[in-house]
Parts: structure tokens; sequence; C-alpha cells
């Protein structure tokens, strides 16, 4: 049985108050016996470390927004997966699609980020989905192959996988609940294929796109749906506990 992962990705916003309100509202809200399942939230960089000690204790996760290849060097601006673990970090996202189009990364770039953040004993969440052209050409799950394919790193454990339609990021714009379950069906058969199917079985694989407290229950009945990576409605404690609440236990 996988559990459910509801992982909040705060992307370039929040300044050092900002991120200690939230961060403290959502660790007495979790304390206190929130919905049951695993907790995440990625802020950015320079929240990592108080975010981590607000969160202390109260069972939510910490995870960063991007990790480099390498584990030193000469690298400005960057940081380093042995960086995030030595700053409380557990798990790290890797190829969000804001990341693939702002920076151009490629899957081969994705997939070394991925084993970088497995070495360094973090949970690589690695991000796929289709844009909105590709979708309305019907290339939605040839897309999707090529992505998974090209993106996984070597081993099976720690990994989770987040399926982001582009156009649904930030869109305000949701895929239907066949759409979503097709896609994390091909996924899983995909994992299966590079990992084998016990291994893949284990992988938690996550949606991401406009998820807000309103959507979430259409989400709830798909089988193959671990939880969710959510963006904009992660920013507010209220709309982050009623979107976990809105998805099953497990
Ligand atoms: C995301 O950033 O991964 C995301 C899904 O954003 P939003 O929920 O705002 O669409």
């Amino acid at each position: 049985m996988r559990r459910k992962l509801i992982a909040g990705n705060w992307k370039m916003n929040g300044l050092r108050q900002d991120g200690l309100d939230l961060a403290r509202a959502l660790a007495a809200r979790i304390r206190g016996g929130g919905p049951d399942c695993d907790w995440l939230v990625c802020p950015p960089a320079q929240l990592l470390i108080p975010v981590g000690e607000a969160i202390g204790g109260s069972g939510i996760a910490l995870g960063a927004q991007d990790c480099h290849t390498e584990a030193a060097g000469a690298h400005t601006g960057d940081l380093a997966a042995p960086m995030l673990a030595d700053a409380g970090c557990s798990f790290v996202i890797v190829g969000h699609s804001e990341r693939r189009t702002d920076h151009g990364e490629s899957d081969a770039l994705v997939k070394a980020k991925a084993a970088a953040a497995q070495a360094a004993g973090l949970t690589p969440i690695v991000c796929l989905g289709e844009t909105e052209e590709q979708r309305e050409a019907g290339r939605a799950l040839e897309v999707i192959e090529t992505q998974v394919t090209g993106s996984m790193p070597g081993a099976a454990e720690p990994l989770v996988v987040a399926y982001e339609p582009v156009w649904a990021i930030g869109t305000g714009k949701v895929a239907t609940p066949e759409d979503v379950a097709e896609a994390h069906a091909h996924i899983r058969g995909l994992l299966g294929g590079i990992f084998g199917a016990e291994a893949a079985e284990a992988i938690r694989v996550l949606y991401g796109g406009s998820v807000k407290p309103n959507n979430a229950r259409d989400l709830r009945a798909l089988a193959d749906v671990d939880g969710g990576l959510i963006g904009g409605a992660s920013l507010k404690a209220d709309d982050f506990l009623a979107i976990a609440n809105a998805v099953p236990a497990g």
C-alpha cells in the first residue's frame, strides 16, 4: 500500500516572515492531528533552514526545489544535493516544468540530478508532463514515455514521480480524472518496464496542476494517484490542509 504524499511547492515565494508564518501554521495544525498522510513542504532555498526549524517535530518533511548534478565544485549559484541534506532536506524536486522551460533542462540533466539526489540520501521527485500543444496533437502519452524513459535515475528507491501537465500548472485548468488516470497508469507501466513491476508498484506517482480544495476530491478515486504536488494552494495553510483532507488516508 502506497502512503499518500501531499507536497507543497512554494516556488519563488516568501520572505522570511511569510515562510515562518506558513510553516508554523501548518506545523501547529498537523501536530494537532491533521489528515493521515505524508507531508512535505518545499520552500525556496533561503528558507530551508528556518522552515526546517519551524516544522521540526511536526512530521512534515522538508524538500528543496532543485539540485545540481555534482556534489561540490565551481558552480556559482547552485546547490548540491549533499548541501540540501545537510540543511535538513529529505526530498528534492527535479525536472519541474518551470525549470525545464526557464533553464532548458533536458531529460538527461533531470536524470543526473535525480541520481545525485539519491546518492546524497534524498528522495527525488521527478516531474514530467506534456504541453497543451502536445496534448492537442494527441501526443501526450508519447511525450510522457520519452520523459519517463529519459529522466529516471538508476534506482527505483527512493523515488517519487509527479505527473504535471504543463498546461495545468498555475493556470486554473485541471486535467480530467480520465486523463489523469490514463497518464498515471501509463507512467506506472513504463516504470515497470524500467524497474520491474514489483518495484514500480512501490513508487508514488503524484498529480500536480492547479489542484485546489474544490477539485482535489475528484482525484481521490483514482487508484494510481498517490497524492499531490501542490503549487499555489500550498501557500495557504487552510487550502493545503483542505486538499489533504480530500485525499483518502493511506
Ligand atoms: C507546481 O508548481 O508543481 C504546481 C502544480 O503548481 P500549481 O498547483 O499552482 O498549478
